[in-house]
């Protein structure tokens, strides 16, 4: 009897561990994306309400924090589109997120006008030139293609002032709309579209707008750690930016349920494990949830001029970002430059199976490893492939989000850090 409970145990007990940490995973996901963190950005604070629960659950885990809070503040300046979003094309009202974006350094306004397309002609030809100068666009909208955007920025400046005389700029893109944050705001509102969203026989566009460049706005990282069995003095650093991109008007935000709530479960899960006695590592282990990271890696290069402790005690450091998918395998950003790390890795992944395939990438400055990567630190970024095509958009939910290779990623990156 005592042998037969004692492998149906074993038989049971690692399928049930893995479907209740899969639930709490889901769980995570589904809290950092929902419409009370208002796309953790900088509009209703959603940044502060993602990052008090991510330093609630390092309090129940019972991580240590450097200072009395886990909380380390750092100013940032932020465009933000707080209230009315609002465009029509010819009486239709579109959908903010789906039918249009607004332009990151757009500014307020209110108002209508008659729809005209830029002159391409004028990249050629010095009569078209010349018209497009005397031109009055004041009462228009002015559509330009986004393929001409570099053009327009080589011309002289007066035809970019010329542009901005318009009410109001419409930026056409051939495929999807991809959001993004800006830290200044121009003169004029601008949106994006979709090229086949606007009927090329539209001919009159109304909209209002709302828009705040926020200065010194006050966001924050969150930081965490585990004291090492061994080496306490010495850290592995597990890092993933909890900011997304926020709100767009009060009725859209941006979920980012991969980008990067799946990093941040993937850090939250990995602080349970090593939060546990019986899993302590040799090692002490920081976890670093970065803010601001859509807004031009602003919190991970706060922490890297202001560091809690010393950043040359950091052993490794894994960025993970955008590691909700996986049918593709993952790619190791700066890995490039760590051979022995990488292969390693690669090893470890051969004789376990987790991924169909770990790609080697030289350092890019594509998230929050990249400015400890400049300070001497080794760190990699690890990003998944394959799965989902949302990205910086309104269809990158949790609804969506494939998970494909989640625990195997978990499996991969705690059997690395065992042997590194
Ligand atoms: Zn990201």
């Amino acid at each position: 009897m005592l042998r037969y409970c004692i492998c149906f145990g074993m038989l049971l007990w690692p399928a049930l561990v893995q479907a209740q940490d899969m639930a709490r995973i889901k769980k995570n996901i589904d809290t950092l994306c929902s419409p009370a963190m208002h796309g953790r950005g900088y509009v209703n604070k959603g940044d502060l309400v993602a990052a008090s629960f991510i330093g609630e659950q390092f309090r129940q885990m019972g991580l240590k924090s450097f200072g009395t809070t886990f909380l380390q503040y750092f100013p940032l300046d932020i465009n933000t589109f707080p209230k009315k979003v609002k465009l029509q094309i010819d009486k239709q009202t579109l959908t903010p997120g789906k039918d249009y974006i607004v332009n990151p350094v757009s500014a307020k306004g209110k108002g209508s006008g008659k729809i005209v397309y830029l002159d391409t002609l004028i990249f050629t030809q010095e009569q078209a030139r010349q018209k497009f100068l005397q031109t009055d666009f004041r009462k228009n909208i002015l559509v330009y293609q986004s393929k001409h955007q570099n053009k327009l920025l080589e011309l002289p400046g007066e035809y970019l002032n010329k542009m901005h005389e318009a009410r109001a700029l419409i930026e056409l893109h051939p495929e999807k709309l991809t959001a993004s944050l800006s830290n200044k705001q121009q003169s004029h509102p601008a949106f994006e579209m979709v090229s086949k969203t606007l009927p090329s026989n539209a001919s009159k566009a109304k909209f209002r707008l709302d828009a705040t460049l926020i200065s010194n706005y006050q966001s924050q990282n969150v930081i965490g750690y585990i004291s090492g069995k061994t080496r306490p003095d010495s850290f592995i650093v597990v890092s993933a930016h909890y900011d997304h991109l926020g709100r767009m008007g009060n009725k859209t935000y941006f979920p980012g349920a991969n980008d990067n709530a799946s990093g941040t479960s993937m850090l939250l899960e990995l602080a349970h494990y090593y939060s546990l006695p019986e899993n302590q590592p040799e090692y002490s282990m920081a976890f670093i949830a970065f803010g601001a990271e859509e807004a031009g890696l602003i919190g991970s290069r706060y922490y890297t001029q202001h560091p809690l402790f010393p950043l040359a005690e950091i052993k490794f450091m894994i960025n993970l970002d955008l590691v909700g998918t996986g049918d593709d395998g993952i790619t190791v950003v700066n890995s490039v430059a760590l051979p022995r790390e990488f292969n390693l890795l690669t090893q470890i992944n051969q004789e376990k199976g987790y991924v169909s395939k770990v790609n080697k990438r030289a350092n890019a400055p594509n998230s929050d490893h990249y400015f400890f990567v400049s300070k001497g630190v080794k760190a990699v970024f690890i990003y998944t492939l394959g799965g989902i095509k949302a990205y910086h958009d309104v269809y990158d939910r949790p609804e969506t989000l494939p998970l494909t290779k989640y625990t195997q990623l978990f499996g991969l990156l705690t059997d690395f850090i065992r042997v590194l």
